[in-house]
Order: structure tokens, then C-alpha cells, then sequence
């Protein structure tokens, strides 16, 4: 099937609805282009080619987990856009909140079991690290769903105890990263860090990247991002009913 979304003979038509059917009857889930109808979200579709590539790039990164992943996870839908947009409130003066445009990279609904995507057409040379990234992202915004108070609670209490170096989340995603987050955004608040860590998980290059970094990191902060890199293997190793274990990482990172 990729080979097909990579041959250039196949008209785009075909292969879309092909590439499509497959993602249907492989993980159960269904693909569109364009939006859904979400009162504080905006996109635009996408050209033939441009969904060809996207489905492409998601085919790719969704083989990367177990084909039943999906259906026991209940992630049922998944939309691609391009010029996606949220609208925030944003209090201004006192009390008087406006609508603010913010754009985004993609957006979860874990209670509706869908996903929607940022196409990014400028990044197509590179072959879409974003998109990738985003993808996993959302993927655990779903799972963290319907766990997510256990799971917040464990995280803010592991950077209680470190607070010297980790200090806290922050709510803003801005300034100098503390040793123990795994990005800026990841500070915003441990449901973003859990969602920055699934892509560094799902992404090869940037999981040795990270290892890396580990190994070099100050002690403390050592300290919390390996226990947080643990217990992101133990949340996979049970979202995927135990098929995500040592060996399929250690497989992963050969790729
Ligand atoms: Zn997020």
C-alpha cells in the first residue's frame, strides 16, 4: 500500500480512496478531509496531492503500532486541514474577554474518539517531522482521556519533590526549560509533558536524541525524567495490552 501512495503512476483518486479503505479495515479508523464541526476550531481542506501525502505520513506512523491498538484505545476518526485555527478567550481588560485566533498543529476529543491534523504544505522536503510528532501527540491526548486525573496527580507530585531544579508547570510554555521537563510546551502541565513524550517515544530519531540528552542531563533532573520516561513505557505497555514492551522499543530504535 505505501509503495502505491509513493508511485507517482497511480492516479490520486484511486490511491486515496485505497490508502483510506485500508486505515478502515486495518485500525478501524475512519479518515476525512477537512473539518469537523467544532464551534472554536477552523481549517480548510486539502488538494488531492496534499491528502495523498498526509495519508502517506499517517500510514507510516500508525504502522508503528499494534493493528487492534486503535480499536481497544476507541480512536475512531482523524481529519486533516490546513490553515487550522483555535479560538481562544483571552481576558483583555477587566472581566471583558475577546475571541483570539491561535494557530495550532492539531487538536484532540477524547470523549468524541477523534483527531484532527495540521497539513503543513511547506514542510514537505523534509518529510513532515511536525505532522509526525502531532500525531502521536494527539493519540495520547485520547488514551490520557480517561485517566488523566490519576495520572496528572503523579507527575505534579514527582515534580514537587524536585521542585529545586524541575520547579512547577508553569501554564505557558515560554522561557528557559527546566532540566526535568521534556520540552517548554511539556511544562505547560503534565497532560502536554505525557503528550511531548509519546512523540519522543514514537519518533526514533528523536528517542535517541532524548536518551542522549538523559545521559548528560544534571542528577535531579535525571532522576524525574527517568522516572517519567518509565512510567510513559508502563502507560504504553498497557494501552497496547502488553504488546509494547522492551523488545518492540528496542526494535523501534533500530529502525
Ligand atoms: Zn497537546
Amino acid at each position: 500500500m505505501l509503495n502505491v501512495l509513493n508511485d507517482p503512476n497511480y492516479p490520486d483518486d484511486e490511491t486515496i480512496a485505497q490508502a483510506q479503505k485500508t486505515i478502515a479495515e486495518t485500525y478501524g479508523i475512519n479518515t476525512h478531509n477537512g473539518e469537523t464541526h467544532h464551534i472554536d476550531t477552523v481549517g480548510t481542506n486539502l488538494e488531492r496531492d496534499e491528502l495523498r501525502d498526509t495519508l502517506r505520513v499517517v500510514m507510516e506512523e500508525l504502522a508503528k503500532y499494534p493493528c487492534d491498538f486503535f480499536r481497544r484505545n476507541t480512536i475512531k476518526a482523524m481529519h486533516f486541514v490546513k490553515n487550522l485555527a483555535k479560538y481562544e478567550t483571552e481576558d483583555i481588560f477587566k472581566g471583558k474577554k475577546i475571541w483570539e485566533k491561535r494557530h495550532i498543529g492539531g487538536r484532540s476529543w477524547w470523549k468524541l474518539k477523534e483527531i484532527l491534523l495540521l497539513y503543513y504544505p511547506h514542510q514537505k522536503k523534509t518529510d513532515h517531522p511536525s505532522m509526525r510528532g502531532t500525531l502521536h501527540h494527539e493519540i495520547t491526548h485520547i488514551l490520557d482521556g480517561h485517566e488523566r486525573s490519576k495520572l496528572d496527580k503523579k507527575w505534579i507530585s514527582l515534580h514537587e519533590k524536585h521542585s529545586r531544579v524541575c520547579g512547577t508547570y508553569t501554564g505557558k510554555g515560554e522561557g528557559p526549560i527546566s532540566p526535568c521537563f521534556v520540552s517548554a510546551y511539556g511544562s505547560t502541565s503534565p497532560t502536554e509533558e505525557r503528550a511531548e513524550f509519546a512523540e519522543i517515544f514514537m519518533l526514533p530519531q528523536r528517542h535517541k536524541e532524548f536518551l542522549a540528552r538523559l545521559a548528560n542531563a544534571p542528577k535531579e533532573a535525571q532522576l524525574v525524567l527517568k522516572k517519567k520516561y518509565s512510567d510513559m513505557k508502563e502507560n504504553f505497555l498497557r494501552w497496547s495490552g502488553g504488546v509494547m514492551n522492551d523488545a518492540y522499543w528496542d526494535a523501534l530504535l533500530k529502525e
